[in-house]
């Protein structure tokens, strides 16, 4: 690593956006977010807010339409969301899977697709990589984009992919040379941009996956799907490190929903216990209830130190991966922890819809899963920060 010194803000950095960001969010208090769970729906306001407020586009380029704003200016915005209630998770992926069309993409495709998903005009929301039979093993996957004449023509199932139904563009990793003609198994993956509003009925269907946490996440499925090959991005086979090129960016962006998260448990549970009077006095003046408040505090300012120097690292251009990764563990870590902290703080009333802390706490448990389960993110550590034997 450089010994070029990296500045790390702490505090409340960017309070304009957080000031901005948290307005929104009032307006979509909890009783918003249990109406939409009892009915399975999209935050459709919502979202529409975020986006034409322009925070969704925050990291598009000003010469493409968005705000240009560093990696964590847009992670603040996210943690601010989660930290007010609310869900990120539901618009989140139209601020990153941009990423690999920025970085990849050529200047002809980003010139006709950034501006329009900037304003929202098209909605990129859908990523689609993992699959049913191969999961975490993703140069496994088995979707398979032949090229014939000027277009590819796809078969397999995702699964998982999230928002699919409030997307208009997917992106889509498959693979295009099959596994035993290449030499490493992560070449002959390609990523397309997929247009689903042509393509559904024609060759994709989607279904919804009923799941413990409203995410609208679903099932697709490709059947001789035909997708011009000028929507291929980059060059063909080099998909998986385009891929793998947006992840760090992503890591630190979901542990930031976890610090938000986090916060909003710390706070409801510190209000409960400082006015929930008992024996003649706040639950909060026992030590019992005050250390777990007072351990799920630490532990998230730990994380919340990690994230600001992955990003600072990101934005400095320096290696970042061993942090981006350790934030989004040690963030989703500090998310659960503080969850299961305010269950136990409110006693009963954390099982009441009304309070909204056992829907966040379903939602927060996601980020041990996805979009990469802690054990992954240990064996990348082990391999790659101490150099330990390859375990898998
Ligand atoms: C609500 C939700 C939304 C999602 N949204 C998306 C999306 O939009 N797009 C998308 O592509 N995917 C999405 N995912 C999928 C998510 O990324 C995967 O669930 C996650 O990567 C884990 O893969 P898997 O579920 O197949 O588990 P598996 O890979 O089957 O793993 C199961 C368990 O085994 C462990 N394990 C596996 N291999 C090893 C090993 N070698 N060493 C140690 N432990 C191991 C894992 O850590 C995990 O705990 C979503 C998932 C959920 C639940």
């Amino acid at each position: 690593m450089s010994d070029m010194p990296v500045m790390v803000a702490l505090g409340e950095d960017y309070p304009e956006l957080r000031e901005a960001v948290g307005k929104i969010c009032e307006r979509y208090p909890g009783a918003y977010w249990r109406k939409l769970e009892a009915e399975q729906a999209y935050p459709t306001e919502f979202i529409t807010e975020l986006t034409e407020s322009g925070f969704l586009a925050s990291l598009i380029p000003e010469e493409y339409g968005g705000s240009g704003l560093p990696l964590r200016a847009a992670a603040v915005i996210l943690e601010q969301i989660n930290a007010s209630g609310c869900t990120a998770s539901q618009g989140h992926a139209q601020m990153y899977i941009m990423g690999t069309l920025l970085r990849h993409g050529s200047e002809e495709q980003k010139q006709h697709y950034l501006p329009k998903i900037a304003s929202g005009e098209l909605r990129l929301q859908a990523f689609g990589v993992t699959e049913p039979t191969t999961g975490s093993d993703t140069t496994k996957l088995k979707t398979r984009a032949v090229r014939q004449g000027n277009h590819y023509v796809i078969n397999g199932q995702k699964v998982w992919t999230s928002r699919a139904r409030h997307s208009d563009l997917m992106l889509l990793l498959a693979r295009t040379t099959p596994v035993d003609e290449v030499k490493r198994r992560t070449d002959g993956l390609s990523v397309f941009l997929v247009d689903l509003r042509e393509n559904l009925g024609h060759g994709v269907e989607i279904r919804p996956i009923e799941a413990m946490i409203n995410h609208n996440t679903t099932e697709v499925f490709f059947d001789n799907m035909e997708v011009p090959a000028e929507n291929l991005l980059g060059e063909e086979g080099q998909g998986f490190r385009y891929i793998l090129s947006g992840m760090n960016a992503e890591r630190v962006l979901i542990a930031s929903e976890c610090i938000g998260d986090a916060r909003w448990f710390i706070e409801k549970a510190t209000d409960y216990a400082k006015e929930r009077k008992l024996f003649g006095r706040p639950i909060g003046q026992n030590q019992g209830v005050q250390y777990p408040i007072a351990r799920a505090y630490a532990q998230t300012e730990a994380a919340d130190l990690m994230v600001r120097k992955a990003a600072a690292l990101y934005e400095a251009g320096l290696p970042c991966g061993a942090e981006a990764n350790m934030a989004k563990m040690l963030g989703s870590e500090a998310a659960w922890a503080a969850a299961d902290m305010c269950v136990q703080t409110h006693g009963g009333f954390g099982f009441a819809e009304e309070y909204d802390i056992e829907r966040k706490f379903r939602e927060t448990r996601l980020y041990m899963v996805a979009p990469i389960s802690t054990n992954m993110i240990l064996n990348f550590i082990s391999e790659h920060v101490l150099d330990l034997p390859r375990s898998y």
